[in-house]
């Protein structure tokens, strides 16, 4: 089945998609409100939309991929009787509540809708291994399937929630930054004594490998969190708020921002005060999750 399909914006993103659905040799309509983003695509066999109205009009799959949900929802509201009928996939980045409530809108418009997030750059479009995460209708979701694997190889259909997606992608972009501002914080402090990032990758490397990874995404991590039980043998609150007050102490004496540790120290401070000392830095889970924090 090679049925056409519509892209609609062309940034890095949705060029990589809609030229992922030409090599698949679905009939692709595009629509980008600057036009000249469509040029390459339209080399490849990409029918141009003039309007977003034609645009929508041209396919009964409308995959949609633009910089905010503010901006779709700006584009898309006029047309809710065009796309009456047909199936919307949104795959732009926001909030989980902004997903939920673009589900309403398009089910009070009769439109089927799924949500996706992608977890993957432009270039990784259309690998075998690129991820990319889906919620909403299961059944849109079945029938669809095969076009969104063009995108990726490992498509997963997470939720009927159209929330979910967002959820995870938010999720483990978290990781990302909080790993990012961990890395750069740690070259920093070698900085002061002219050791270069260069010279200390092998050991950032091989703490990741050895230590980070095993500590926070294994199988019993998640299972202690999950439990609830923060007995250890490893290492405890009282060991690691001692260590991360050196952190901030020595970053402070080396001129480098410590802001973004402080409340991570104030979390194991309470906890040591409520007498989990000897409990693993893991129970912070009990305060940080409002599911547990409310229980
Ligand atoms: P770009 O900045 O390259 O593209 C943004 C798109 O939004 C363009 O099509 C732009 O149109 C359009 N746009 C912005 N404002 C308006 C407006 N007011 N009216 C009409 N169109 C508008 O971003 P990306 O393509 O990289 O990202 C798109 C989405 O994909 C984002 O939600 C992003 O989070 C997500 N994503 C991106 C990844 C990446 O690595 N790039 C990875 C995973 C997800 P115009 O060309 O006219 O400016």
């Amino acid at each position: 089945d090679r049925s056409p399909v519509t892209v609609i914006g062309l940034g890095l993103m949705g060029k990589a998609l809609a030229a992922a659905f030409l090599k698949g040799s679905h009939s692709t309509t595009v629509w980008n409100r600057s036009a000249g983003k469509a040029d390459d695509l339209v080399d490849l066999g990409a029918v141009r939309a003039e309007t977003i109205s034609e645009a929508v009009s041209a396919s009964k799959v409308v995959v949609v991929c633009l910089s905010t949900y503010e901006v779709m929802d700006e584009l898309l509201a006029p047309l809710g009787n065009e796309l009456s009928g047909r199936v919307l996939i949104n795959l732009t980045n926001g909030t989980p509540d902004d997903a939920r409530k673009t589900a309403k809108w398009a089910i009070d418009c009769g439109v089927d809708y799924l949500d996706g997030a992608i977890m993957a750059v432009p270039q990784m479009i259309g690998a075998s291994d690129a991820l990319l995460f889906y919620g909403g209708q299961q059944d849109l979701f079945q029938a669809h399937e095969p076009l969104l694997k063009l995108l990726g190889g490992n498509t997963t259909y997470l939720s009927d929630d159209p929330g979910v997606p967002m959820l995870y992608n938010l999720a483990l972009l978290t990781i990302l930054y909080g790993t990012g501002e961990g890395m750069l914080h740690a070259q920093a402090m070698l900085s002061t004594a002219n050791i270069s990032a260069t010279q200390f990758q092998p050991y950032a490397a091989a703490w990741f490998n050895n230590v980070i990874l095993p500590l926070f995404s294994s199988l019993d991590a998640a299972r202690e969190v999950d439990e609830g039980d923060y007995a250890t043998e490893v290492s405890n609150i009282n060991t690691n708020r001692l260590a991360l007050g050196h952190i901030i102490k020595a970053s402070e004496e080396l001129d480098i921002s410590a802001k973004w540790l402080a409340p991570n120290k104030a979390l194991l401070d309470q906890m040591v005060n409520d007498g989990y000392g000897e409990d693993s830095p893991f129970r912070a889970f009990e305060t940080i999750s409002p599911v547990r924090r409310n229980k």
